[in-house]
């Protein structure tokens, strides 16, 4: 029988040494995410503001840009800041910040550009707590853990290696799980190391409701949602049969169409891969703001590195099976650009 799995430690002494040192000097700290926040996003902010909360800071969540309604009910969620909507205050609480733990991304530019500048000139001392591969930002600790499934394990791990764990509320342990849940696919992909299992285990103890967080975020959805779902399934999605392939794409005239918010469409991307042998899906939808920009969201199975796909045709980078990126151009244009990258993987899409 193999070896019992432990949670061991993800710190080293050094680094805990660091971050004690760092939250010591600190009485505002100032949190942000990226921009497009999704479950593990927000997730993580919200446990790190109950967190730091708990051990006596005063703590400003900034969100570069609203979040689906599907995570409203996340606890302190209502509370953020909207970095777009209320940029003087965002601009206030930097002013005062004496740490800013950047969580969910791997480099500044990922905040988008209304905080990319800002942040940039915060001459506060600034912590990273991520899961994506290459981190780059300029950090006085970067905690970086691309093996782990998410930036609330990656939180989780952080705690109880500081031992701040201990007293973690039922309201810290539901916003950690529901990153580590969402950005597994309710624990479907990304999720076979075993410590995964310990750490829900752990959060469970603590007074999580598994089933209903679970409720909360996937059986939340609109009419409307699903009606553009209908429809962009049945109008809009090309399936590249022999090469396992499908492409949708979503214009602002049809988003509106349907009255769906933006964020509203987000798991569109992963749902071609439900059918059987398929092995890349591409989603391609108009930005919300800003004209002559169209948004790539790309999922994969097994092997297929989207990442390196999203880096060389797509200007973006990201997970090997979940990555993104952006084209400045038409939807025509950007659906040629991606039925370009699709050919050039031909090798590995095919059988
Ligand atoms: P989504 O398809 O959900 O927007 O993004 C999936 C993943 O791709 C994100 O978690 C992030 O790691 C990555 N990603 C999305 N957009 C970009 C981008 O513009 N640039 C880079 N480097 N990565 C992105
Ligand atoms: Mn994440």
């Amino acid at each position: 029988m193999a070896e019992t799995i432990t949670l061991q430690r993800m710190l080293s002494d050094e680094q805990c040494a660091q971050l004690r040192q760092l939250m010591e000097g600190a009485e505002h700290v100032v949190l942000c995410c990226h921009h497009n926040p999704d479950g593990d996003a927000v997730g993580s902010m919200a446990a790190a503001t109950l967190l730091l909360q708990r051990l006596g800071k005063k703590v400003t969540a900034i969100l570069p840009n609203h979040y689906p309604d599907f995570l409203h009910w996340v606890p302190t969620a209502p509370n953020m800041l909207v970095g777009d909507r209320q940029l003087q205050r965002v601009d206030e609480a930097l002013a005062k910040a004496q740490l800013v733990v950047l969580l969910d991304f791997n480099t500044i530019s990922r905040v988008g550009p209304l905080l990319t500048d800002r942040l940039a000139a915060c001459p506060a001392p600034r912590i990273m707590i991520d899961h994506h591969l290459a981190p780059d930002a300029d950090c006085q600790l970067t905690v970086s853990h691309p093996e782990m499934c998410s930036t609330c394990e990656v939180l989780l791990r952080l705690m109880l290696d500081m031992g701040w764990a201990e007293g973690m509320t039922p309201q810290e342990a539901t916003a950690l799980y529901t990153g580590m849940m969402t950005d597994t696919g309710n624990f479907a992909y990304a999720s076979n190391r075993p410590e995964i299992f310990l750490c829900v285990s752990l959060l469970l103890q603590h007074g999580i409701d598994k089933d209903h967080i679970y409720r909360n975020v996937f059986y939340s959805h609109t009419e409307s949602r699903f009606r553009l779902l209908g429809y962009l399934l049945y109008e809009k999605m090309e399936v590249m049969e022999s090469l396992h392939t499908a492409i949708i794409t979503m214009t602002n005239e049809e988003r509106l169409r349907f009255h769906t918010k933006n964020g509203a469409t987000e798991g569109f991307v992963n749902i071609p891969l439900e059918m059987a042998g398929m092995r890349l899906s591409i989603f391609l939808r108009e930005d919300t703001e800003q004209p002559n920009l169209v948004r790539v969201s790309t999922r994969s199975l097994d092997d297929f590195p989207c990442n390196e796909l999203c880096a060389r045709f797509f200007n973006g980078g990201g997970h090997k099976n979940a990555s993104g990126g952006l084209l400045r151009m038409s939807m025509d244009e950007a659906l040629q650009v991606a039925h370009r990258a699709v050919l050039a993987y031909s090798d590995k899409l095919k059988d």
